[in-house]
């Protein structure tokens, strides 16, 4: 049977293989799909067995995406951006290609589930690790006013700003002072698995904000209450992008484009 996993660290909490499995039994796709956690430090190893045993693709969750990126032969362009890939699929030549699917997945969530307008909008965007760089890329070709990228370290946000400008109008701003009132505010930190939201001024809201967290589930609720309390008034968590990014990998391993919608509503209903 044709081999899918995902492979992370830890990994056990991943719904990748529900919604593989789902994105299969709708498709007809016979098909296998594991989680493996992989030890830091044998990752590129791990996949290399996973590959000699039948394996046909993977997606890379934290903390492998950078490493992903390196073992890749080849990136596509989105990847190449993002110096990230989440999503490896073995080429009928043999070689590795690499994908990122976090850009595609967030913004057909935004665009296509939740009816959000990215064009000429304010976004900010909090965090600048390998979630943060993996939608830089998308946001700014979907049109977006100002991109404003703020992070607890702030030269992580410095860097991943000066890498995108010249696709379009990012900067990067001190977390004090990020602007006033801005369209969108995009949570891409790893704060709510610990219980937080990132800190922010109260001005980056206001009644037209929509506030989306990448994180979802409980996770997502010390950013989303802190976005409701300062008056956001479309607040979301990051299970669409989840199923969206999941839909374009197994688009890429497949040629086949699962739909999306009625899953996100079990998922969230589970
Ligand atoms: P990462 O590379 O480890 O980066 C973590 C980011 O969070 C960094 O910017 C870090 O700031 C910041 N951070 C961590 N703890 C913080 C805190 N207490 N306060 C403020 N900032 C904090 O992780 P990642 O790959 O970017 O992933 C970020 C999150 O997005 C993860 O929770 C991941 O599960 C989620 N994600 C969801 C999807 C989806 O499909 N829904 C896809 C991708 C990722 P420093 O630079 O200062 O350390």
């Amino acid at each position: 049977m044709d081999r899918y996993a995902v492979f992370g660290h830890p990994v056990g909490h991943s719904k990748s293989p529900q919604i593989h499995a789902a994105f299969a039994a709708q498709t007809g796709q016979v098909l296998t799909y594991q989680a493996i956690d992989a030890s830091p430090g044998d990752f590129g190893p791990a996949v290399q067995r996973f590959l000699a045993l039948g394996g046909l693709g993977c997606n890379v969750t934290v903390p492998f995406k950078d490493e992903a990126f390196r073992l890749a032969d080849h990136c596509d362009a989105l990847a190449e951006q993002a110096q990230a890939v989440n999503t490896l699929r073995l080429e009928a030549d043999g070689r590795l290609g690499g994908f990122n699917t976090d850009g595609v997945g967030l913004l057909r969530d935004l665009t296509q589930n939740l009816g959000v307008v990215l064009i000429s909008r304010r976004v900010l965007l909090i965090g600048a690790g390998g979630a943060a760089a993996g939608i830089v890329g998308p946001l700014l070709t979907a049109g977006v006013a100002e991109l404003v990228i703020i992070n607890r370290s702030p030269e992580r946000a410095d860097a991943l700003a000066a890498r995108f400008r010249a696709l379009g109008p990012v900067r990067q701003a001190p977390v004090e002072f990020p602007g006033n009132g801005f369209d969108l505010i995009i949570n891409a930190t790893a704060a709510g698995l610990g219980g937080k939201a990132p800190a922010l001024p109260q001005a980056v809201f206001s009644a037209s904000s929509v506030a989306y967290d990448l994180v979802y589930g409980r996770a997502a609720v010390p950013f989303l209450t802190l976005a409701r309390r300062r008056g956001a008034t479309a607040c979301h968590d990051g299970l669409g992008m989840l199923v969206e990014q999941a839909a374009e990998a197994f688009w890429l391993w497949r040629g086949i484009r699962p739909a999306t919608t009625a899953l996100i509503t079990a998922l969230r209903q589970a």
